[in-house]
């Protein structure tokens, strides 16, 4: 059995652990990065996470083969080119590079979502598919293209950023800079927004959490908040099922945890925009992996690409 080290970076966390080839995790911890921390800081945090996974693989008795690593922003060639805008000066770096030197184990690197959509493909809800869409619903929306069994990227692997789609060509503004993006209408951010502004409720309480359990007591701002959240997604999804007639759809991020209502829901409303011809073999689904699926899909990186 081969093991190997997955790293998940996130914007407050770094995420680890020690995963078998077959998918188990041996051992797993993260360490707080939050904070207005420098970029040094981060790069010493993701350091000290390696060192603690080996020194667990060492007593173990198991040999890490290498080391992968999700990171948010644009990653290519194991250097993270920029995008990541909830790190600090988090553009320009070669981790693949540093940490090979650092540990002497070949390091693998891509974006964030990319790797968790790659790990619920080989170890979660697209096990054993070839083609799966990945779309991970939280502050933003991020996503992964798994096509014929591998990551798409596009082009030096700048592309699959899945919730800047238009849904709405005069729509409101985007973080991007763009316009009327699923990503400003969809997210759990812009669904917290609506819900604001239709109950006229505000404050730290109003989170997806409580949306959903209003949704489910009935109450009618969150039903019309909830349907018009999934009618959107479901926009957007139909045109991922029309371009990539995927096997599965996987619906991911914390919000997809809040029951398989809610994945029903997106279900119904992607099912009722789509081409039938295009998705005759495809099932929208939750993620599988919850927390673990930066990590595991970190790690199936090394196992892909180490002989
Ligand atoms: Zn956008």
């Amino acid at each position: 059995m081969r093991y190997a080290v997955g790293i998940d970076l996130g914007g407050t966390f770094v995420k680890f652990a020690l995963v078998s080839e077959n998918g188990d995790i041996l051992f797993d911890n993260k360490l707080s990065i939050g904070g207005n921390i420098l970029r040094e800081d981060i790069l010493n945090t993701v350091s000290k996470a390696i060192s603690q996974v080996i020194q667990k693989a060492g007593e173990s008795n198991v040999e890490v083969i290498g080391i992968g690593l999700g990171s948010p922003g644009v990653v290519d060639g194991g250097i993270v080119h920029g995008g990541a805008d909830n790190l600090n000066r988090w553009e320009n770096i070669n981790l693949a590079e540093i940490y090979s030197t650092e540990f002497g184990l070949p390091v693998f690197v891509d974006n964030d979502a990319n790797v968790m959509g790659l790990g619920e493909a080989v170890y979660g809800a697209a096990k054993g598919c070839t083609d799966a869409i990945f779309l991970t619903v939280g502050t933003g929306i991020g996503g992964a293209i798994i096509m014929n069994g591998q990551l798409y990227g596009g082009y030096k692997n700048r592309g699959t950023e899945m919730g800047h789609v238009t849904i709405d060509h005069k729509g409101i503004a985007c973080n991007c800079g763009g316009r009327g993006c699923l990503e400003a209408y969809a997210s759990t951010s812009a669904l917290i927004g609506q819900y604001s502004e239709l109950s006229g409720k505000k404050g730290e309480h109003i989170n997806g959490h409580y949306i959903v359990e209003k949704f489910l007591d009935g109450e009618p701002d969150a039903v019309q908040c909830m349907n018009e959240h999934a009618d959107y997604l479901g926009h957007a999804i139909a045109g991922f099922i029309n371009t990539f007639a995927p096997q599965k759809v996987i619906i991911g991020g914390g919000i997809s945890e809040a029951g398989q209502f809610y994945i029903d829901l997106i279900k119904k409303s992607a099912f009722s925009y789509v081409m039938p011809d295009c998705s005759g073999f495809t099932d929208v689904v939750g993620a599988t992996l919850g927390n673990s699926a930066g990590c595991m899909g970190a790690a199936s990186l090394v196992f892909r690409n180490c002989n």
